[in-house]
């Protein structure tokens, strides 16, 4: 009865900050999400399309580019990206998974990644871990924390984790057999998980901080996403979300929370911090 007294008041003095939604959305893997099944038509389709749905919504991004991935022919992609104001972060070199290459690796890789988007990279620099494996080992994972903060890094934490990589998968196998009815279903279910996700992760935020928070969205620059993003954004305003920046959500407090998670698993920001109400 007390914690229900506290809430309240709570919410009635800062009804702003108990209810509201504020979401950041990043787009990893640019260019593009297995660019080298596409046609470059058919990777400039993706890119317009969900280009196109962002503007829509006024929404500015950070797109987080795979070095090895860009190439000549998809310079265009990096230039749109930030003539349009959206950003571009580090995302490495090769997509290694921590767990399976060196401290030293790592760090080459994440320079290297640097050094290709070097005309790009927008300020301030954003890094984000492939897979969001941050270290398996508290070693791993403090070196890797430092050498990023010594290489003027800001690390961009995600709170609504969700796989959505895997719906993308399915929905490409399902393209490339030209399987319109499977295709569909796979987006309808695509766009029902990702709100269950969204709903977890704003509850384990009001679980865990009493509150809800700034939540970063990760998704990735695909071909599920080129033909659904729109439906889905259309959702989160229905839902009432605002969107900002990742700078504007990064500011939330909670970011600064120490995160204590140590192992193999990629998982949320909010995964990361024990904390109890
Ligand atoms: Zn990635």
């Amino acid at each position: 009865m007390e914690k229900l007294i506290i809430i309240l008041f709570v919410m009635a003095i800062f009804p702003k900050i108990v209810f509201s939604k504020e979401l950041a959305v990043t787009i990893d893997d640019l260019p593009i999400v297995h660019a080298s099944a596409f046609t470059k038509k058919q990777q400039e389709i993706i890119f317009n399309k969900i280009l196109n749905t962002l503007d829509k919504f006024n929404i500015k991004i950070v797109g987080f580019v795979i070095g090895k991935e860009v190439a000549s022919h998809n310079h265009y992609m990096l230039n749109t990206l930030l003539a349009k104001g959206h950003l571009i972060g580090n995302h490495t070199y090769s997509h290694p998974y921590y767990k399976h290459v060196t401290i030293d690796f790592y760090c080459n890789d994440v320079m290297k990644g640097e050094k290709i988007l070097e005309s790009w990279l927008s300020e301030p620099k954003y890094f984000r871990y492939p897979m969001l494996h941050q270290g398996e080992t508290q070693y791993k994972k403090e070196t890797m924390k430092n050498f990023l903060l010594e290489k003027h890094y800001a690390i961009a934490h995600v709170s609504i984790d969700n796989d959505e990589w895997m719906y993308n998968d399915d929905y490409e196998k399902a393209f490339f057999n030209q399987d319109k009815n499977k295709m569909k279903k796979i987006g309808i279910n695509y766009l029902e998980h990702m709100k269950e996700k969204t709903y977890f992760f704003e509850l384990m935020a009001n679980n865990k901080l009493g509150r809800n928070i700034k939540h970063v969205l990760l998704i990735h620059m695909n071909l599920l996403n080129s033909d659904y993003l729109e439906k889905l954004l259309e959702w989160y305003k229905k839902e009432k979300w605002n969107y900002i920046t990742l700078q504007e959500a990064l500011s939330d407090p909670v970011y600064k929370i120490e995160d204590q998670y140590i192992g193999d698993r990629g998982i949320s920001f909010l995964e990361r911090i024990y904390l109890h109400p």
